[in-house]
Order: C-alpha cells, then sequence, then structure tokens
C-alpha cells in the first residue's frame, strides 16, 4: 500500500501491490492453483482457496480498488451483476424496502423485479431528481437507497448530494453504480454513499476482454457482501483478476482521453444540422450541467444523441460509420455505438421506453481512444 495520500494516476500504478512483491515479480503472478498446502495451526480463515476471493490476485486489486475510492476495503468479483446482487443481498432480507433510481441499467432493473421481489425484497422505483417522491415512498422497512452515478443511456445525473443527506437522515445505506463514470471521473464514497459498485468489464478494465465487477466501501459492509459472494460463487477467475489489473494501470491515460473526445464530439453533434438532440454532461445545454461540474473530476466517455427523422435513420447512420462498433457494451478502448431500443432496452415496451424518455431513434455513443478527429470525421461522413 502507498503511504502517502498520492495522485490518482500514481495509486493506479503503486497502490495495492503486495509487500514484498511476491519473488520480487512487478506484476503479480497468476494463481491458478485450486489447492494449498494447509499450514498445521492455522484456522479455517486462513484456508486459500479461489472463490473465497483470497488469492493474491484477488487481494491486489481489491486492495488497489478500495484505494483509488478512498474506501477502507475493496473485493473484486466475476462481474458487475455479481457485484450488484453481492452487495444487495447483504443488505435486504426478506421483507426489506429499498428506494432504487427509475431508469437503471437493465439488468439491475431485473434483479429488483424478477429476483428480489420474489424473494420478499420490496422495493419502489423513484425519480432520483425528486425529493419529494423518496419522503412518499419512504417506510419504516426501508434500509437502501439505489442510484447509478450517470444514467444508461439518457446521461442524467441524480441528486447525489441529496440522496446522501436523505439516507443519512433516515439511516439508510447509499448504495451506488459507478461504473459509467469510473474512479478518474468520480469517487462516490467522498460524496457520503456507503458502498460503491462496478461493472469492471467496462471503464476499469477497459479492453473488452474481461468480466468482472467491483465493491468498494467500509470494511464491515464489504465483509458482509463477501460472505454472499462467496456462497453464492461470484469470484473473480484469476486470469480474470490479472487481466482487470493490467487493464486498470491505464485507467487514467484512457479516461482522460475518452473524456477529452466525447467533449469533441457532443460538440460537433449538437452543432450539426441532422442531429436534434445530444445529451452530454460536458454541453452546458445538459439539465445537470452545473451538478456535473461540481461533482465530477471529467463528463465521461458516453454521450447519446437524436438524429432529424424517424426511428430507421439510426440503424442508417450505425450502419455507414466505418470505426464506431455496432455493440451493446462501452467503456472499451474502441469506440462502440448502439441504438438502445433495439439493444440494451429492447426488453422495455414501447410505453416503458416512452415513459422513461428514451426515444426509439436515440443512439448512445461510448467513445473510444481513437484519435477525436477521427472519430468525428467518421460520424461526418455518415451523417452526410
Ligand atoms: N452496471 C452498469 C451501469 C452496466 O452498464 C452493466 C452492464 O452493461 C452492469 C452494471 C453489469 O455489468 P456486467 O455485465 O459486468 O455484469
Amino acid at each position: 500500500m502507498v503511504a502517502k495520500p498520492v495522485k490518482l494516476e500514481t495509486r493506479l500504478i503503486h497502490a495495492g501491490e503486495a509487500e514484498p512483491r511476491i519473488l520480487g515479480a512487478g506484476v503479480p503472478p497468476i494463481f491458478r492453483s485450486t489447492v494449498w498446502e494447509h499450514v498445521p495451526g492455522a484456522g479455517y480463515h486462513d484456508i486459500l482457496y479461489p472463490r473465497l476471493s483470497n488469492l493474491p490476485n484477488h487481494v491486489v486489486l481489491g486492495d488497489k480498488l478500495a484505494a483509488l475510492e478512498g474506501g477502507e476495503s475493496g473485493l473484486v468479483t466475476s462481474s458487475g451483476m455479481s457485484a450488484i446482487s453481492a452487495c444487495l443481498l447483504s443488505l435486504l432480507d426478506a421483507g426489506d424496502h429499498a428506494l432504487v433510481q427509475d431508469c437503471l441499467y437493465g439488468g439491475t432493473q431485473g434483479l429488483f423485479t424478477r429476483d428480489l421481489a420474489p424473494l420478499g425484497i420490496e422495493f419502489d422505483f423513484v425519480d432520483a431528481n425528486d425529493p419529494v417522491s423518496w419522503q412518499e415512498r419512504l417506510r419504516p422497512n426501508t434500509r437502501v437507497f439505489y442510484a447509478e452515478a450517470i444514467t444508461n443511456p439518457l446521461l442524467e445525473i441524480a441528486d447525489h448530494e441529496g440522496i446522501v443527506a436523505f439516507a443519512k437522515k433516515n439511516g439508510l445505506q447509499a448504495v451506488i453504480d459507478s461504473t459509467f463514470a469510473s474512479p478518474v471521473n468520480a469517487r462516490p464514497l467522498e460524496w457520503g454513499y456507503d458502498l460503491v459498485v462496478h461493472s469492471g468489464t467496462k471503464y476499469l478494465n477497459g479492453h473488452s476482454d474481461v468480466v468482472a465487477g467491483s465493491i468498494v466501501g467500509r470494511s464491515e459492509s464489504v465483509e458482509a457482501a463477501k460472505r454472499k459472494l462467496d456462497h453464492f460463487g461470484g469470484a473473480l477467475d484469476p486470469q480474470a483478476a490479472y487481466l482487470l489489473h493490467r487493464g486498470l494501470k491505464t485507467l487514467a491515460l484512457r479516461v482522460g482521453q475518452q473524456n477529452r473526445s466525447a467533449q469533441a464530439i457532443a460538440e460537433f453533434l449538437s452543432e450539426h444540422p441532422r442531429v436534434e438532440t445530444v445529451r452530454y454532461p460536458g454541453l452546458s445545454s445538459h439539465p445537470q450541467h452545473e451538478r456535473a461540474r461540481h461533482l465530477f473530476d471529467g463528463f465521461g466517455g458516453m454521450l447519446s444523441f437524436e438524429l432529424m427523422g424517424d426511428r430507421d435513420s439510426a440503424p442508417r447512420l450505425i450502419d455507414r460509420l466505418e470505426l464506431a462498433l455496432p455493440s451493446a457494451s462501452l467503456g472499451g478502448v474502441e469506440t462502440l455505438i448502439t441504438q438502445p431500443a433495439n439493444t440494451s432496452h429492447a426488453g422495455l415496451s414501447l410505453e416503458e421506453r416512452a415513459r422513461a424518455g428514451i426515444a426509439e431513434g436515440l443512439i448512445r455513443f461510448s467513445t473510444g481512444i481513437e484519435a477525436a478527429e477521427d472519430l468525428i470525421g467518421d460520424l461526418e461522413r455518415a451523417l452526410a
């Protein structure tokens, strides 16, 4: 662990690394073994076993992520969804209730509606920018407020300071999915959230070749989530941990470039006559631009926009782009583009999408690390 508080770029490289380094290796070796010799006198909690997320590959990453987020303790998991489910199952029992931001990532929304509800866990979806609705839905059995740092695909920024204050006042645990922001742009524990989760599949790894997740917060909370993770079997494979560790080191470089390029692309699109609307927190036209400036260190690599014309304009544009890869994922080094109505939000009915404000022709753009001028040139050609 790095002793002095140092900048995030430095923490990405040095924080959490094993001390002493394993056989002096600069990069932790991949521990593939599932059998570990039992040392006489060792207790149950000393047993090393990959499913218990306690191999050096897990520990280094957990400690590094804790240092990046400014949390006491960190844990890596097999996916973003395993991080989210372990977290929620550690905080909510049958009969408990949660306030949940509407317009969440579809998998998380499905977890609440299809998996937690049958277990007797109650919830209400709320507008995370409408504190009056939180108060109205608050119950004596409410335990959790769950939100996302930036919503998908509309890039809304919740009233995070309001959520944290409301959670503290009412004794709730405030949990946030900060995948879209990454620790480079936002560290929600600093705002007062209790637990932060990520899909490490996106920005943290950044190279579109690993599925992973993370949980960071106070040690006792992370330990409680780990007990769920251990039993439900959500440990990260050591090979994947190695790749995540490797990808993480360039997070600040990647996200810095993505922030700059996304801003340039958003500005280009917002001035283009064939573009009707652009949503990007870095634009002064974004409804929560001032909040984003106050809370975030960067506005991120994600943006969404609508074209003039009908919903078929979107697939035509996507088809004509040469650099942006049509894919529903995000946060990679390569630029990715998708039409949420056909991919990430296809599971919602037309009415549900309309209610959520997701236009049929909306396009979501995950900016990669290619040169911004090339990405803009590609968009310019395709729009023409
Ligand atoms: N959270 C957000 C905001 C996501 O976009 C995703 C996946 O797209 C997840 C969580 C789930 O992550 P994973 O696919 O790693 O389980």
